[in-house]
């Protein structure tokens, strides 16, 4: 079976709603990347979710609603900084890690009773949400560990098997939701994202990072961090220099296009030139892997971003695509 790609019109949003409402799964666009949508609280579509994606059953979901409201209404507990973010930043690329209710069943559920929810900034996604009137869980519409789909195709190439696929273009951020804990007295990042953490300080006040490479981190949390994850089908690999006739796939940005050529011929087979801006390098960096990976090369050298908290992100993603 090949997933059926169908414009976000009436048509297509009657459809993608009634598919998840008799319980299937659909995929659709948001502002960070495609996901893969499924009734949060059906048993039954979360398990096609976690198969389709063979992801591991200890990987929560997040749950995206259409309002503030009806993200309160899935927390035990709606802390006064939830208030302040959720006003200032959704709908948007912020995923907010609260105590979940406990009216609500266990699927999906993470061990320590809480809830991961936002509400995308995009169009697509918020008619849907109205239109279906469920909860949605959307995690990447990808294979695990696999990169994230910025677009339609790359949805389907990932994920055949998906009955439905909402296209809505590209995404415009094409890198993950943040995702921060306010379920502690200090709220603390759980996955750097799309949103920056400047951004996010100057509404929350101090987040506790745990990543050695930011200046005001504190300790590493968990081995779990540097799994493999985001990966392409080549094999990733960050060099700070860049060999004198690379051959393969090259990844660099700006100001470095010199990577993207060999001065002893026999060079790179395929080279991607990002933005020296974050924020663009980050909205292109899954669809260049995705370029890359479809170009065959079977290594490709990265030039490490630089340092500083802008290119936390994408230090992340890189970092666990070349694990
Ligand atoms: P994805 O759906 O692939 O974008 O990934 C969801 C991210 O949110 C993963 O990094 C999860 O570990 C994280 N997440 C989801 N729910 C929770 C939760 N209740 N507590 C902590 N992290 C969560
Ligand atoms: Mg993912």
């Amino acid at each position: 079976m090949t997933a059926e790609v169908v414009r976000p019109d009436r048509p297509g949003l009657r459809r993608a709603a009634d598919t998840l409402r008799a319980g299937s799964v659909c995929a659709f666009p948001t502002e960070t990347v495609y996901g893969l949508g499924a009734h949060a609280f059906s048993r039954s579509a979360v398990e096609q979710v976690y198969r389709l994606k063979n992801r591991p059953t200890w990987n929560p979901l997040i749950v995206h609603v259409p309002s503030v409201a009806a993200a309160r209404d899935l927390a035990a507990i709606w802390p006064a900084a939830a208030d302040e973010l959720a006003e200032r930043f959704w709908p948007g690329p912020l995923t907010l890690v609260v105590r979940r209710s406990p009216g609500l069943n266990d699927v999906g559920r993470t061990p320590a009773d809480t809830i991961a929810i936002r509400v995308p900034a995009h169009e697509v996604a918020l008619q849907l949400l109205d239109a279906c009137g469920l909860p949605l869980a959307a995690p990447s519409a990808n294979r695990s560990e696999g990169i994230s789909p910025t677009t339609a195709r790359h949805v389907v190439q990932s994920l055949p098997e998906v009955p439905l696929v909402l296209d809505g273009g590209p995404c415009a951020y094409g890198i993950e939701s943040t995702v921060l804990d306010l379920t502690e007295a200090a709220p603390r990042l759980l996955r750097p994202g799309a949103l920056s953490l400047r951004a996010l300080r100057a509404v929350a006040g101090p987040i506790t990072v745990p990543d050695t490479t930011v200046a005001d981190g504190s300790q590493r949390p968990s081995p779990g961090m540097s799994r493999r994850h985001y990966a392409p089908r080549a094999k990733v690999e960050l060099v700070d220099e860049f060999p004198a006739a690379a051959a393969g796939g090259v990844l660099t940005y700006e100001g470095h296009e010199a990577d993207a050529q060999s001065p002893r011929g026999g060079g790179p087979q395929v080279a991607e030139v990002l933005s020296a801006d974050p924020r663009e390098y980050a909205a292109d960096l899954y669809a260049a892997l995705h370029r890359l990976d479809d170009a065959g090369v079977d290594r490709i050298l990265v030039r490490r971003p630089p340092d500083g908290e802008d290119w936390l992100a994408i230090r992340d993603r890189l970092g666990r695509a070349a694990a």
